[in-house]
């Protein structure tokens, strides 16, 4: 027999909670580093290291200890990764991390894959945004270029007013600005690649976002077969190209016929917890299968479903319903905005969804 491996997990959110469980099913030890002693994720670890993402001798303690490490979110050193991964796998690689880091770099990549998304400039000075909206006259959202999430740092520009008000007084970080799609609807493909090459993609998924946050997303989406095929076929060239090892959401506009992809996230993703209920395998047990060198699970899904979000709160009347299946992280402290859990809702052949 050979011993227990571990598994090392950069974060210690929700995300990390679900794979740390995921991990536990399938016998691994769970080592998470974050610099909270709240996290949700120490609930179910094994071992938890307390530190902050740049400091680059208590990662190197932590990776020391571990055979393969993953991470739950974007927002780590690279530089201190690049040292870890001389001694240690890092699955997804750090290439993907350091394109996904990063909006602009983000979306050139995508872009040069031939992958279309929403028109974007670089902006680093006030002035190039009144430029810019001044000579394309309609709406821009104006993104930070790195750790944005959830719709934070996003500004919407409609008139100079905006600008004036939210940008003269205050530090500008480096920001793109992008055109405002008025989408039909917003899709997201979780997909997962293992070491040999093998490749299993979810069904896409229909979301629905309020102020930047998603709120729920559903299975199936009435999208037509041969756009959602398309949007899977967006998401194999992107892992196909980066070699990439873990699974990947990949989050889409769809207007008039066309995608448009908004995001890569290198990780697990909020918009497919539907399928730890929804489909024969989760995302996390895939994951974890994948950075593991398991063999891949069906991804087939066997019921229709909704997910929904726990905003700011752990109850919801939704609970009280006999097919809900309910997630709380086990955050200590609620705030407007926060995702404290989600809700699986499993819908019976002919029943309406309590929207
Ligand atoms: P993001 O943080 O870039 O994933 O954006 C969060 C949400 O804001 C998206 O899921 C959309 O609902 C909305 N959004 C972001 N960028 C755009 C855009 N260029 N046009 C329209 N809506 C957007």
């Amino acid at each position: 027999m050979s011993p227990t491996k571990t598994i090392g997990i950069l974060g210690g959110g929700q995300l990390a909670k679900m794979l740390a469980t995921a991990a536990a099913d399938l016998g691994f030890n769970v080592n998470i580093y974050c610099p909270d002693t709240n996290c949700p994720a120490a609930q179910v670890a094994n071992k938890i290291v307390f530190g902050n993402y740049d400091d680059k001798e208590n990662l190197v303690a932590f990776a020391k200890n571990v055979d393969v490490l993953t991470y739950e979110f974007e927002n780590i050193d690279i530089k201190a990764l690049e040292e870890l991964e001389l001694f240690v796998n890092i699955r997804p690689s750090v290439k993907a991390l350091k394109i996904s880091q990063d909006r602009l770099t983000e979306k050139s990549y995508l872009n040069s894959l031939g992958i279309k998304t929403p028109q974007f400039y670089r902006i680093d000075e006030v002035s190039e945004i009144e430029k810019l909206f001044t000579k394309l006259k309609k709406p821009i959202l104006i993104k930070t270029r790195r750790l944005g999430y959830d719709g934070k740092g996003q500004i919407l520009v409609k008139t100079l007013d905006d600008i004036n008000n939210h940008f003269l007084s205050k530090k500008l970080f480096p920001s793109i600005a992008e055109e405002v799609i008025s989408f039909d609807r917003e899709l997201s493909v979780i997909i997962v690649r293992n070491k040999e090459g093998n490749i299993k993609t979810f069904e896409p998924g229909e979301n629905v976002h309020k102020s930047g946050i998603l709120v729920t997303t559903t299975l199936p989406s009435s999208t037509s077969e041969v756009l959602k095929n398309d949007a899977v076929a967006i998401a194999r060239k992107i892992v196909v190209n980066l070699d990439y090892i873990g699974v990947m959401g990949v989050e889409f506009f769809l207007k008039e016929s066309k995608l448009y992809v908004n995001e890569i996230a290198p990780r697990v993703h909020n918009s497919g917890h539907w399928t730890m209920d929804g489909s024969y395998s989760s995302q996390f047990q895939q994951h974890i299968r994948a950075i593991m060198d398991l063999p891949l699970l069906s991804t087939e899904r066997h019921s229709d479903i909704i997910m929904y979000n726990l905003i700011g709160q752990v109850t919801s009347n939704l609970a009280n319903n006999e097919l809900a299946k309910v997630y709380v992280y086990g955050k200590k402290d609620s705030r407007p905005g926060r995702k404290m859990g989600h809700i699986n809702l499993i819908k019976k052949k002919g029943s309406q969804p309590p929207l």
